[in-house]
């Protein structure tokens, strides 16, 4: 493993991650919450995450299913970020995958920034903001009519067809993760030689366990992210920096030592 800035630079670093995208044959990316906070989304377990403030047992389905109008509450706080804008670190990575040399985007976020960014091969583990689902009768809705809804007639909202609770479709603590997004992401971690894990503090299971399958096969593992994370210790590089600087000086970076 090659130890950060007191070593070498972060611009060397990103050099050698540039270096070792452009000998990849299958690279893939990781992302979490801390590709986001740049575009003001809080993450978890940062400096300024929302653990730090809310007790997170408010995001599971036990907490859920015993107050849905509490969970709402603190839900409809998280709905903003569908509101929010990519920043330059979304921006660099759906670059990264035009140039050909990122073949997918394998993420823990539900805000859609990948997408909004350009990336188009995008793997949402945990579901997206975008809708809702009826828990009793399995019926759709878009979020911005379920918040029309809550206007109209409270908290928690329910289901128009059944009357059932009506719950965000994405993954909470304690739900298991749909079985065809699993095995999709399984399924790039196994073809892939290089995972980036970008913005994560790689302690959230199934997620977490992409990079030992990319370096259990022989691949390489880059990290990036502010503070150290549970899989350091497996990295071939690990950098220290913010992303909204490192990816956009990787793609310079690639473009240099591609000549153009
Ligand atoms: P996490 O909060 O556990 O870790 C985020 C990591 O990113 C931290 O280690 C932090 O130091 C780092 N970080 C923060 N800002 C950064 C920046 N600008 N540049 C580099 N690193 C930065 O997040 P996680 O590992 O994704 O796991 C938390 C769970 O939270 C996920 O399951 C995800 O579904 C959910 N979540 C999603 C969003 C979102 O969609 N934007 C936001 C919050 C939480």
């Amino acid at each position: 493993m090659i130890i950060v800035a007191v070593v070498e630079s972060v611009g060397g670093l990103i050099k050698r991650v540039a270096e070792l995208l452009l000998r990849s044959r299958h690279a893939i990316a990781l992302t979490g919450a801390g590709i986001s906070t740049e575009s003001g989304i809080p993450d978890f377990r940062g400096p300024d995450g929302l653990w730090r403030k809310i007790d997170p047992k408010i995001a599971t389905y036990t907490f859920f299913k015993e107050k849905p109008a509490e969970f709402w509450k603190f839900h409809l706080e998280f709905v903003r970020i569908k509101r929010a804008e990519p920043n330059p670190a979304h921006y660099a990575l759906a670059e990264l995958e035009r140039m050909g040399l990122i073949k997918c985007v394998i993420t823990q976020n539900v805000d859609g920034l990948h997408q909004k960014a350009g990336s188009r091969n995008v793997i949402e583990l945990h579901g997206n903001l975008e809708w809702v689902i009826c828990l009793s009768c399995g019926m759709r809705y878009g979020t911005d009519e379920v918040i029309a809804m809550i206007e109209r007639r409270g908290l928690p909202p329910r289901c128009e067809r059944c009357g059932g609770i009506l719950k965000p479709d994405v993954v909470l603590f304690e739900e298991p993760l749909k079985r065809d997004v699993l095995a999709s992401a399984f399924s790039q971690a196994h073809s892939s030689d290089l995972i980036l894990a970008l913005g994560t503090s790689l302690v959230v299971y199934p997620a977490a366990y992409l990079p030992d399958i990319v370096k259990s096969r022989g691949g390489k593992v880059v990290i990036i992210n502010m503070e150290p994370t549970e899989k350091d210790y497996l990295a071939d590089i690990v950098v220290r920096a913010k992303l909204g600087e490192a990816l956009p000086m990787l793609v310079k970076f690639v473009r240099e030592l591609r000549g153009g």
